[in-house]
């Protein structure tokens, strides 16, 4: 009987096999956003790349939605702390 090695899922044949080249997953490492509030103005920037994450409100105080990143958040979380002009924004990641 032939071997169904054509059967084997996608991801098993990127892991090298039994060669000894596997190749781990990537990590997902966490990601924790703060704010200075004695540095921030509050002009929203922050705000305006993302949403889920940063919001002025009418009192002109930020409020972080959600400190720890989710992955599909954290290039635009990155992008917004560069964009602070204040450096308020501070990011620590895993
Ligand atoms: S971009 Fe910086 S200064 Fe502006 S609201 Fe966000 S944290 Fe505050």
């Amino acid at each position: 009987m032939a071997r169904q090695w054509f059967n084997r899922p996608a991801h098993a044949e990127r892991k090298g096999g039994s060669c000894g080249s596997s190749v781990a997953p990537p990590m997902i490492r966490g990601m924790r956003v703060t704010v200075d509030a004695a540095l921030c103005e509050a002009n929203a920037l922050c705000e305006q790349l993302a949403p889920e994450v940063f919001h002025v409100d009418e009192d002109d105080e930020l409020h972080i939605l959600q400190a720890e990143v989710p992955p599909e958040l954290a290039d635009r979380v990155r992008e917004a702390v560069r964009a602070c002009p204040k450096t308020a924004l501070s990011l620590a990641e895993d």
